[in-house]
């Protein structure tokens, strides 16, 4: 499966670019085959990642854990070099900050607030391990689109839809959003939304008043988007990419099914 790894802290350190992220998890997980052979190694892997990275962060409150990596050659999958599956049964997560039971029982609230078809919809068209977990932990984000379509054709929408290129690329602009808004505050120090111990790290406010209109329906999207609007052609040209997104979707949608 694919994973995550925001609760282990992935986004949360101060360059947390797709770059930064890529070299750090590959410097860890060359470090963590080549030191760690039985859990005796682990404090030795630990010390060499703490001296070798800057575990500067964004947020304090969440920790970042030296033991996530990549868990394929490939580099596609984040997760948890710890884990009993990455070592051959061992479970050596008894090191981590947070503790094993935490880490094997931990599930963060978009397992509870994204319904199980739009999680298995996320899994299907983001093959990007970065945007993938960025998207996957911003409920707003995916909840709102997806209850927009579901309005607007008249039902839920299924993962097998997602088979179709054509509505997988539709889709995919939408998420991709996350990484390329062109409205997105660049005050705004963050990327995803944390969630840990239930806490939402975020929010900022769109005065809508202050370009004379109502609160957008599509609020709750720009705020999962980190946007500012600096006046109201901003605000109405980020409303017609959203909607232009939507209702293509839709009329591809309903030319096929
Ligand atoms: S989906 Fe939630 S619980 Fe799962 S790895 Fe991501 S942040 Fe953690
Ligand atoms: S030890 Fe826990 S916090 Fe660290 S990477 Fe593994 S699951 Fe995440």
């Amino acid at each position: 499966g694919k994973s995550c790894g925001a609760c282990c802290g992935l986004y949360n350190y101060v360059d947390s670019s797709h770059e930064a992220l890529t070299e750090r998890l590959r410097a860890r997980t060359k470090r963590f085959r080549k030191l760690v052979k039985t859990p005796e190694d682990l404090p030795l892997y630990a010390a060499a990642t703490f001296a070798a990275e800057d575990f500067a962060k964004r947020y304090e409150v969440i920790y970042c854990c030296e033991y996530l990596g990549f868990l394929d050659d490939k580099e596609k999958k984040v997760g948890c070099l710890v884990h009993p599956m990455q070592n051959s049964g061992v479970d050596m997560r008894t090191v981590s900050f947070y503790g094993r039971d935490i880490c094997a029982g931990h599930l963060c609230p978009s397992h509870h607030f994204i319904p199980l078809s739009q999680q298995l919809i996320l899994l299907k068209i983001i093959d990007d391990w970065y945007l993938y977990g960025l998207c996957l932990t911003d409920i707003d984000l995916v909840v709102t689109y997806f209850r927009l379509i579901a309005d607007r054709v008249g039902q839920e929408i299924k993962p097998e839809v997602f088979d179709r290129q054509a509505l997988k690329d539709i889709a995919l602009e939408y998420f991709g959003w996350k990484i390329t808004w062109p409205f997105r505050s660049p005050s705004a120090n963050r990327l995803g939304k944390y969630y840990f111990d239930g806490s939402q790290y975020m929010i900022s406010h769109i005065d809508y008043e202050k370009f004379g209109k109502e609160l957008s329906p599509l609020n709750s999207i720009f705020l999962s988007l980190s946007s500012e609007f600096q006046n109201k052609d901003e605000l109405e040209a980020a409303e017609k990419m959203v909607w232009n997104n939507i209702e293509a979707f839709v009329s591809r949608y309903q030319d096929i099914f």
